[in-house]
Order: C-alpha cells, then sequence, then structure tokens
C-alpha cells in the first residue's frame, strides 16, 4: 500500500471522533495538542474522555453516530469495535471526502495515524508499511537515539525563553515558536543560552527526559558534585566539561566564579547546561545563578528535576506523604545547627509539627538537631530513617528513632549526601520491598 505522509494543521478545525472508548482515549490528547475542534460522538466517555467534557476541550454529543455529524468536519477518527457501524461512519465520510482513520481497520482506511515521537521542536512520524508494530520499533529506535544524544536534532539553540533583568526563567516554547520574551544581548554577536537543569538524585535514569535532550545538544557542562556521573559520560566528546567543584576559592568565590563562567561561555554563543545535582531551585542556588545570567541579558531556562528530599525517602521505601499518617512534610537544610545566628530555620516550630521532616545536608549537626527536636516536644520514639546516596547503587539505609538516630548514624559511619526522614512515615511502608529501585529490582530496604 502506498501512502502518501503529510503533516494537518488542525487548529479551529472540527474533527470528528466516532467512540468515547480507550481508542478515543488515546487518540484525543494529540488531537487537542493540535488545537483541533474535537468532536466526540458516542453514547458514553471513558472517565478520561469526561475530564476533557469537563474542562471544556471538547464537545460531546452523547448519541450513536449519525452522518450529519460529518458536516464541516476536516478529519474523522473511528474509535469503535463494531464493523458494521465503523464502515457506516467510513461510507459517511468517503461520500464527502472527508478522511478517515479507522482502528478496526487500516486496510479500509483513507489516512492512516502514524506512530509517533516528540522530541523538542522535532515530531518524528513513521509508517510501517502496513505493519503498525513495525512502525512503533522504528519509532522507539528513534527515539531512543535523540534521548541518548547519539542522533542530534542540530539546528538553531530553540530553547531559551527569558533574560533580562526581572523576567522570570519560565518554560521554554518546546514547539520551536518564538521565545515569549528575550533580553537584548550584553554584547554583539551570538548569545547562546543557560539551562539550568535538574539532574535528578543520583539514578541516572532519574533526569527528566526535557533535562536529558538539552544535555544531549549542550556546548558547554557545568557539574555539581552530587550529578550523576554516566549522565557525564555520555557528552559528545567537543563537549566543554567545566567541574564545578574543582573552582578554588572559598563557596562565595566559588558561587561567583560559576555565574561568570556560565555568562561568558553564554555570551560566546554557547549552549550551557548547568547540571544541578535534584532539583535546581531546592538548596541548589538555582535563584542566584538565574539573576546572574538576566543581569548580563542571558537567556535562562529551568528544568526542574527529581529532589533527593523525596526521591531518596522513596528509594528507602519511605513515602513522605501516607493517608491518615502525614499530611505534610517539611524539607529543611541542616547545615547549622539548631541556634546559630545565621540559621533561618525555626527548630521549636518544627517540632511540633506532626508531620514528616525531611532534613538535607544534616548528618554532621544530626545530634544537635535530634536534641532539639526532642527539648521542643516532639516525641523521642519519633520513627526516624536516614538515607544514604539514595536511588544509586551505593544506597544505604538506616532505621532509627529520634533519640538514637544521632549516635546509631554515626555508629554505622554514614556519610554524607544522606537525607535524614523524622515521622510516623519512616516505618508505614516497613518490609514492603517498594522502594524505587533501579528499574530492574526493588532498592533494598534495609
Ligand atoms: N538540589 C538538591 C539538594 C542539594 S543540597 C536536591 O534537590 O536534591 C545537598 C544535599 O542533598 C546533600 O547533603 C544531601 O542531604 C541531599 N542529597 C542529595 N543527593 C542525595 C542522595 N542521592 N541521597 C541522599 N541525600 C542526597
Amino acid at each position: 500500500m502506498i501512502m502518501y505522509p503529510l503533516a494537518l494543521r488542525l487548529a479551529g478545525r472540527r474533527v470528528l471522533v466516532v467512540g468515547g472508548g480507550a481508542v478515543a482515549t488515546r487518540r484525543v490528547p494529540a488531537l487537542l495538542d493540535a488545537e483541533a475542534r474535537v468532536v466526540v460522538v458516542a453514547p458514553a466517555l471513558t472517565p478520561a474522555l469526561r475530564a476533557h467534557v469537563d474542562a471544556g476541550r471538547l464537545e460531546w454529543v452523547a448519541r450513536e453516530f449519525a452522518p450529519a455529524d460529518l458536516d464541516g468536519a476536516w478529519l474523522v477518527q473511528v474509535a469503535i469495535d463494531d464493523p458494521a457501524a465503523a464502515e457506516a461512519v467510513s461510507a459517511a465520510a468517503l461520500d464527502r471526502r472527508i478522511f478517515c482513520v479507522r482502528a478496526d481497520d487500516r486496510d479500509a482506511a483513507t489516512a492512516w495515524t502514524p506512530a509517533v515521537t516528540r522530541y523538542g521542536p522535532v515530531t518524528v512520524a513513521v509508517l510501517g508499511g502496513g505493519n503498525p508494530r513495525r512502525a512503533v520499533a522504528v519509532r522507539d529506535a528513534i527515539r531512543e537515539k535523540l534521548v541518548s544524544g547519539t542522533l542530534s536534532v542540530g539546528g538553531e539553540p530553540d530553547e531559551a525563553v527569558a533574560g533580562g533583568s526581572g523576567v522570570p526563567a519560565g518554560r521554554a516554547g518546546g514547539d520551536g515558536s518564538e521565545p515569549t520574551t528575550t533580553a537584548p544581548p550584553a554584547v554583539a554577536g551570538p548569545v547562546g543560552r543557560v539551562a539550568l537543569v535538574g539532574a535528578g538524585p543520583g539514578d541516572p535514569e532519574l533526569i527528566t527526559v526535557r533535562g536529558r535532550r538539552l544535555l544531549a545538544e549542550a556546548d558547554v557542562v557545568v557539574a555539581d558534585r552530587l550529578v550523576p556521573g554516566l549522565l557525564l559520560d555520555e557528552l559528545r566528546p567537543d563537549v566543554e566539561l567545566v567541574d564545578a567543584t574543582k573552582i578554588p576559592h572559598g563557596p562565595a568565590a566559588t558561587q561567583e566564579e560559576i555565574n561568570r563562567v556560565l555568562v561568558q561561555r553564554a555570551l560566546a554563543g554557547a549552549r550551557v547546561v548547568r547540571l544541578k545535582g535534584g532539583d535546581p531551585y531546592v538548596f541548589g542556588r538555582g535563584g542566584e545563578e538565574v539573576l546572574a545570567c538576566a543581569a548580563a541579558g542571558v537567556p535562562v531556562t529551568v528544568v526542574p528535576g527529581v529532589t533527593s528530599s523525596v526521591a531518596a525517602p522513596a528509594a528507602a521505601g519511605v513515602p513522605v506523604t501516607h493517608r491518615g499518617v502525614a499530611h505534610e512534610f517539611t524539607v529543611v537544610s541542616g547545615h547549622l545547627p539548631p541556634g546559630h545566628p545565621d540559621s533561618l530555620v525555626d527548630w521549636s516550630a518544627l517540632a511540633r509539627l506532626r508531620g514528616t521532616l525531611v532534613v538535607l545536608m544534616g548528618l554532621r549537626n544530626l545530634p544537635a538537631i535530634a536534641a532539639a527536636l526532642q527539648a521542643h516536644g516532639r516525641p523521642p520514639e519519633t520513627p526516624a530513617a536516614v538515607v544514604q546516596e539514595g536511588t544509586t547503587d551505593g544506597q544505604r539505609v538506616l532505621r532509627s528513632t529520634l533519640d538514637a538516630v544521632a549516635a546509631e548514624t554515626q555508629a554505622a559511619g554514614f556519610r554524607a549526601p544522606a537525607v535524614v526522614v523524622f515521622g510516623e512515615v519512616a516505618t508505614t511502608l516497613a518490609g514492603v520491598p517498594a522502594g524505587t529501585g533501579t528499574g530492574t529490582s526493588a532498592a533494598p530496604v534495609a
């Protein structure tokens, strides 16, 4: 069968979907994404389709198909199993010269939907010559190459969004549309961009799809100590890798130097990725880097990451909330001990909370933290868990209680990076092998 590939501009155009079941549920989102005016004709809808109706995203005609439904439609998707009913829709569409996609019988259809993957501004659509499995297999192979960076989409950068003073970094126009705001370049010549990308907690598979794509497109990568090494292993040989931990100076001067590197490389035209452990804005100093870029007129975008404050507990089988157990979780930095003059944390208020408390950077000050929480009223028997290098092969988990956790952690030789979790949730799933694992097996629950 010879097919002619084509991309349709459906914005504002009526597209009829006949059927309200599983097939329609899968087809409708891409039509909505293309801004088609979707009309679903079906006596009943799945809950997901019903949610689109409730949100006003599509029109539902609650009955069986009638040929007049096709009036004004540019395209029809037949998503019903009954061959006779599907054939009736198909025949009515043919009469009106409206292209018709059929879920029940591709050979009878006048149009096919290809297997699709979207990668930033690029859409890959594959036809398998009448074999949908082949199309999906080829599509998956291409997607894998795009995601791993072995197949580059190339072209000019189009991910940057915001820059300039007072303009927050925001979501990129992932479709390649113009950025909503762009600051004037501070110097003449091509201006690159900076993306602050959350690398996730440690497992290299826990970076976002967008983060991984930007990494594959980067000319310069400025990486933190906590960034998964395997992500760096995948970089093209010509990528300049700046190890932010090797920059000399004290912490403050180091941050200034990092800001300077980001701005300077971007102004020279590079696509810069600032790769940070977990989420860039959770104790990651991402805000300072955004301000530095904005001040220099460098377009900057932020890609959130899976934060260790949630993922490390999860990897150890600890849900930070649980119905009937904890209706809140609080994430605090323990890098300063309670009572330190520079501390911004109200430990006595935290001690009065009943929910989950997650402490990052708190290993060194754990004795003082545990003491302060007890002194201000948190019961000594409150369950506690310590997770070192969560989501990685080196993950270690210790379960204890508020009064004993500091001594036990020290005796067991735990070291950074580690999160400490206080609260009933630390024992809620005890004995259930339900960590996030590595995708092949569950993480050990100690
Ligand atoms: N932006 C990061 C946190 C940076 S602060 C995020 O969102 O995860 C660094 C602290 O994060 C470490 O001291 C430790 O407390 C915690 N941390 C980071 N990765 C961790 C991991 N894999 N396991 C346990 N704790 C981790």
